[in-house]
């Protein structure tokens, strides 16, 4: 009773855990042919985070950027099962997930385990807060569409708080002063994008408190945007400068208050910096289902993030694939990273179906020719010659990283971009850059209705303005 997988006791069953760029990348690429299909996670969709801050300032509406995942899985050969549920442990010794429905509304089944024979990990990291006090409960996070949504609602609130009536001018800097964490993409763009609102809505709409408004960068390194060229650090630096946007690096975050947020200054002083809302970019760190699928492997396991070989097999486990923000590897946490190695196991996938399905048809004609006699048992003897030389040809390689190029918005209708060419980088900086920039990320989201949709977002903000309504 109740739904059932649609399983084919012939085929091999794939659990992918997780809905993001690595997970979606391989189910585009999937050929499920030869296999049960099963994506497993909390959110039903697929999430463009490059333009999560274009969300967080109501440049694009939420649905633009995101994908459900049966939208990805409707166009496949076999049924691919899609199911909404939180992955909570992975046994590999038995191969199966149990797995947990935490949303509000649940049925009176809710939690359940399946057998996997390949398990796709791919369930991303969360953010990493390093238990610094205020972290987790005061800032705001960028990382999920939730955190957008909420970091827009907290501005906006900041702002409409700045203007009630008689509102204390020492307050009034309080609440209009930004401060946002981390000098890496994510903490850039976010500065990036509240300036624009800022420059763009804010001045007309509230033109006697939008000078009022601070943004502030606190960043723990000497620089900001450790990965890009020296040339495009100094750009953004000097673009920040003239968007009013402080910089404050060697600058350490030691606890976020409720209305403030306490630094360590470079000269190793305290301050406790009044300020109306803290985003919070700090970086990665691994989700608590990572950590323990890595504590059954003490020996092997001992790396931050899941250790893979160069076929992204997880060490220590069979059947395991490891891909994205949750492995260890020498690439960075990147979506480019994620995506290529999702179309990497696709391929790996059509291979593995090709060889299993060629050792299924010697087996059967290693018992056919244990009663077969004469002319038969030739014929069938040159056919097992044939299939073990096509299963000895087919080779798997080794996942092969190619890098794009890197990326990132830094407001006022400016880009820059550390681009690989023959001869080494191409660093660029400046509004075609951010042309540039527009038109890759929208070649990059993975349907046409979303590039419809994020098109359509930059006109009507273009021609409108942003929404300045709180919900
Ligand atoms: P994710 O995309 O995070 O996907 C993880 C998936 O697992 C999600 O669907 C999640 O819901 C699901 N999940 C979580 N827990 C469980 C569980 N217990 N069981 C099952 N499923 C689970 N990278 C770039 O290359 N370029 C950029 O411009 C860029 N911009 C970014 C902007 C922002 C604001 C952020 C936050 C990141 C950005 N990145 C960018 C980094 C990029 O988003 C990540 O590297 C990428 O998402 C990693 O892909 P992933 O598949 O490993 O994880
Ligand atoms: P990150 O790890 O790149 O940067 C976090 C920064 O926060 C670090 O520089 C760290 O020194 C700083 N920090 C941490 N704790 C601090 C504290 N207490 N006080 C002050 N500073 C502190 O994190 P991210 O920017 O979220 O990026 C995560 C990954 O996603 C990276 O691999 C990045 O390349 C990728 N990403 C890429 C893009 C892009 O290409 N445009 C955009 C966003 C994210």
């Amino acid at each position: 009773p109740g739904n059932q997988l649609p399983y084919d006791p012939e085929k091999k069953t794939i659990v992918i855990l997780g809905s993001g760029w690595g997970a979606t990348s391989l189910l585009k690429s999937l050929d499920t042919t030869e296999y049960n299909v099963v994506v497993i996670s909390p959110k039903n969709y697929f999430l463009f985070t490059p333009l999560l801050p274009s969300v967080a300032v109501g440049t694009l509406s939420q649905k633009s950027i995101l994908q459900p995942t049966r939208y990805v899985a409707r166009h496949k050969t076999r049924a691919v099962t899609v199911i909404e549920a939180e992955g909570k442990k992975v046994d590999p010794i038995h191969k199966t997930v149990t797995f947990e429905d935490d949303s509000e509304i649940q049925g009176t089944v809710h939690q359940t385990t399946i057998p996997y024979d390949y398990l796709v990990y791919a369930v991303g990291a969360e953010v990493q807060t390093f238990g610094i006090p205020g972290v987790q409960e005061k800032a705001c996070f960028m990382k999920e569409l939730a955190d957008a949504e909420n970091m827009q609602r907290r501005f906006k609130d900041c702002i409409e708080s700045a203007a009630f009536p008689g509102q204390d001018s020492t307050e009034i800097d309080r609440l209009l002063h930004i401060v946002v964490v981390g000098g890496g993409p994510t903490g850039i763009e976010v500065s990036g994008e509240i300036h624009d609102f800022l420059e763009d809505d804010l001045r007309t709409w509230y033109p006697e408190l939008a000078g009022r408004i601070r943004i502030s960068l606190v960043e723990a390194l000497p620089s900001v945007l450790p990965m890009f060229s020296k040339q495009l650090i100094e750009y953004t630096e000097s673009t920040f400068k003239e968007s009013k946007i402080e910089i404050l690096t060697k600058t350490m975050v030691k606890e976020v208050k409720d209305k403030s947020v306490v630094l360590q200054m470079p000269d190793k002083s305290i301050q406790d910096v009044p300020c109306g809302m803290v985003v919070w970019a700090g970086g990665n760190k691994n989700r608590k289902i990572t950590q323990d699928l890595m504590a059954q492997f003490p020996s092997v396991q001992t790396k931050r993030g899941l250790t893979v070989d160069d076929h992204l097999r997880m060490a220590g486990a069979e059947g395991i694939f490891a891909i994205g923000d949750c492995t260890s590897t020498s690439y960075a946490p990147t979506a480019q990273v994620a995506s290529q190695q999702g179309a990497y196991l696709a391929r790996v996938f059509t291979q593995l179906g090709k060889k299993e399905n060629l050792e299924r048809q010697l087996i059967s004609l290693d018992q056919a020719i244990t009663t077969a006699s004469g002319e038969d048992k030739a014929k069938i003897a040159e056919e097992i010659e044939s299939t073990q030389s096509q299963i000895a040809k087919i080779k798997i390689r080794p996942f092969h990283y190619s890098h794009q190029g890197s990326l990132a918005y830094i407001g006022s209708d400016k880009a820059i971009a550390d681009l690989p060419f023959a001869n080494g980088n191409i660093a660029s900086g400046g509004v075609a850059t951010f042309l540039f920039w527009r038109s890759a990320y929208l070649s990059t989201l993975f349907s046409l209705r979303n590039r419809t949709l994020v098109a359509n977002d930059w006109l009507i903000t273009k021609i409108f303005g942003r929404d300045l309504s709180r919900d």
